[in-house]
């Protein structure tokens, strides 16, 4: 039986054309922003297939927009690029400040260039929304990489908590993909909490270290050294290079204590030496050999059908504690609350529940 396309019947009905309501002229204003906004947005996601950075940053500025008003434009945008996305691989960069980040970037991004790879940049930076100044610093890093045609380079968004941030920064991954861009490099500060958010939106984590910094493993955090899928050695050159490779063996000995990862993958350690642009070619390398293998025994696939889930689960979460915390009614509670727990008046227990109680009674779908 022939395929029957239903929705070009002459039968169906037609949704006509949403009309403004002439008597009310704050009415009309706002059905003309949203027919504009409805122009532009199937505009800015052509625009993004079609390969164009300045609608792809109009879309990352609509994601990062912290009006209101640009939620649903944003939301839509993502959504459109969304089956555009999703070939590629995502590279998780960190890193304490001063290790090389910006200079290492440079140099692999383009390495990645003149392969003829194009990359995106983007970057997670906590220290912005809590001191509103930035660790990962200002737009004169990377001078020659932002120059190059098949390179994009975006700051980390600011004023915002952290997951918010680490959110827009997963939702920007979708545009820069959809672009065209095949190689996302995501930025962050080796400083805590950021590791786990990017590590939720790469395939593949790297994380620099420097050597001769006294004891080679004290000071990294346990944590971060088993989220990693690679530690790179930067700054092996000059006097360093003997002390980078001692680093080497240290890292590597230490990496093996580890349990098995769920990709199969034993972690690699390498040097190398951004500045000088060596052994930087050897990491592609290694990253390469890693989407092979993961690729193969399905764990990429599956890893980021995970990721999915785990940012809708984030987002859930972000929102419902948004929704809480500017709550009028629970505001004024929490600060009538907490004098009263603190003195012990009142336990922790009971006044938690008191406050909420009044959030579930109260019609918070707005
Ligand atoms: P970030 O804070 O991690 O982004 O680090 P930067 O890329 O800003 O680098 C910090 C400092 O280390 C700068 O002065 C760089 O010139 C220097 N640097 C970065 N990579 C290397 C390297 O491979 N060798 C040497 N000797 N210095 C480097």
């Amino acid at each position: 039986m022939s395929q029957h396309n239903h929705n070009k019947s002459a039968l169906t009905e037609n949704e006509g054309i949403e009309q403004p309501n002439t008597t009310d002229k704050n009415a009309i204003a706002k059905f003309q922003e949203r027919r504009r906004q409805k122009v532009s947005t199937k505009e800015i996601i052509q625009r993004i297939i079609e390969n164009d950075k300045v609608a792809l940053s109009q879309g990352i500025t609509l994601i990062e927009s912290l009006n209101p008003l640009h939620h649903a434009q944003a939301e839509e945008i993502v959504q459109g690029c969304l089956p555009y996305a999703n070939k590629s691989v995502r590279i998780g960069i960190t890193g304490v400040p001063g290790v090389g980040k910006s200079t290492f970037i440079e140099a692999f991004g383009k390495l990645l260039t003149s392969l003829g790879k194009k990359v995106a940049v983007l970057a997670i930076d906590p220290s912005s929304s809590i001191t509103k100044g930035s660790i990962l610093g200002d737009k004169t890093r990377m001078e020659e990489l932002v120059r190059e045609e098949n390179a994009f380079i975006r700051p980390s968004a600011s004023g915002d908590s952290l997951g918010g941030v680490a959110r827009k920064t997963r939702e920007s991954i979708i545009l820069c993909e959809a672009c065209g861009f095949d190689t996302i490099l995501v930025e962050t500060v080796g400083v805590g909490q950021s590791e786990t958010a990017v590590q939720s939106m790469v395939d593949f984590f790297l994380l620099l270290n420097l050597a001769g910094a006294g004891d080679e493993l004290q000071g990294i955090k346990r944590g971060i050294m088993e989220m990693a899928d690679a530690v790179i050695i930067n700054k092996a050159d000059g006097e360093n290079i003997k002390k980078a490779h001692m680093a080497k063996l240290d890292y590597n000995r230490a990496l093996h204590l580890f349990p098995k990862k769920p990709s199969d993958w034993t972690p690699k350690v390498s040097t190398c030496s951004a500045i000088e642009n060596t052994g930087i070619s050897e990491i592609w390398d290694i990253i390469t050999q890693y989407t092979t293998l993961t690729k193969e025994n399905g764990y990429f696939d599956s890893r980021r059908k995970e990721q999915n889930q785990y940012w809708m689960l984030e987002t859930i979460n972000e929102n419902i504690l948004m929704n809480f915390y500017n709550h009028p009614e629970v505001k004024a509670m929490l600060t009538e609350n907490k004098k009263a727990v603190q003195n012990s008046e009142l336990s922790p227990f009971a006044a938690a529940h008191k406050i909420l109680n009044l959030y579930f009674n109260t019609d918070n779908s707005k």
